[in-house]
């Protein structure tokens, strides 16, 4: 009993030296948005599975004067209880579309939160981004979770309906790894899904997986969306993506993701889609 009454009181202080670090995490990402001089974008390449470059994803990076680099797995979740992810995001979509002014027919992917997509000003503040950087709606890429669609609110629905008459992409981003994401796909169209990591990680080692992701890739297809696997890390799994007919790699095999001037220097080098 004693025993159980001291777990309760370690988990009591380690509880709050979370909220403590969270507090922490929330007051300093308010300052780094405040200052713009610690939040960077980084730019993932994407690669048609004969390794031609098409564009790259934009990820959201903080690197703090004193703690050094934080993950966004880490800072995003805290932005988004926060009320900072549309802050953060703008600032992302923003330096997003920057690059895609500058590299037409090249895809520039950008990551949107639910908030993000919730606020009615969303759908302007994109069209005026564009207008702005002369980047081609084309060659944006919106990637969304699964989540978003779940609430099926009117301002998303819309939103969505209006970005893809203009001509911008949409992703569901991490597939398959949330509820009954089959259909969603018959419910909403998107352009895209990209296939979640985990499901990557072993292919070619066991057959379920492989037999998931074929049979993802052959749906998705037969949908009109195209497919993209993210986390491709070994050549086995790139040749087994191939033979499966997957449209896009992302992944540490061939890129990680890399700061602006060096996708600008790939872009320039590698032919277009
Ligand atoms: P995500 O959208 O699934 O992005 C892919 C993540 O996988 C990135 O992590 C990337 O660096 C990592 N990755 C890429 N290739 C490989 C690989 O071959 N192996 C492994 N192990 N990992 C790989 P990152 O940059 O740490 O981002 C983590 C997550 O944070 C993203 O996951 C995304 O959900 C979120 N995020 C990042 N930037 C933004 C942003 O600007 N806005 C929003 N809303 N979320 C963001
Ligand atoms: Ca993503
Ligand atoms: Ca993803
Ligand atoms: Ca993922």
């Amino acid at each position: 009993k004693a025993n159980g009454r001291n777990r309760a009181v370690v988990f009591h202080e380690h509880m709050n030296e979370l909220l403590q670090l969270r507090h922490t995490v929330e007051g300093e990402l308010r300052e780094a948005l405040r200052r713009d001089d610690q939040l960077s974008v980084s730019f993932q390449p994407l690669f048609t599975p004969d390794r031609k470059v098409m564009g790259a994803e934009a990820l959201a990076r903080w690197t703090h004067p004193k703690y050094g680099p934080i993950s966004p797995a880490q800072f995003i979740p805290v932005a988004e209880s926060a009320g900072l992810i549309e802050a953060l995001g703008d600032a992302v979509l923003r330096r997003a579309l920057e690059m895609g002014g500058h590299w037409p027919e090249r895809t520039i992917a950008v990551n949107i939160s639910p908030a993000q997509l919730r606020n009615p000003k969303f759908q302007s503040r994109v069209f005026e981004l564009l207008a702005l950087t002369g980047m081609r709606p084309g060659d944006l890429e919106l990637e969304i979770t699964e989540g978003i669609l779940l609430e099926d609110e009117m301002v998303t629905t819309e939103t969505l309906r209006a970005f893809r008459a203009a001509g911008i992409k949409i992703a569901l981003d991490d597939f398959g790894t949330g509820y009954s994401s089959l259909n969603y796909l018959k419910r909403y169209a998107v352009d895209r899904i990209k296939i979640d990591r985990s499901f990557i990680s072993q292919l070619g080692e066991d057959q379920t997986s492989s037999a998931i992701v074929q049979a993802m890739v052959t749906l998705a297809h037969a949908m009109g969306i195209e497919v993209t696997a993210e986390g491709v890390e070994t050549e086995k799994q790139l040749t087994v993506l191939r033979d499966m007919g997957c449209n896009t790699i992302q992944g540490y095999l061939l890129a990680p993701p890399i700061d602006p001037d060096k996708a600008a220097a790939l872009f320039a080098q590698g032919a277009v889609r």
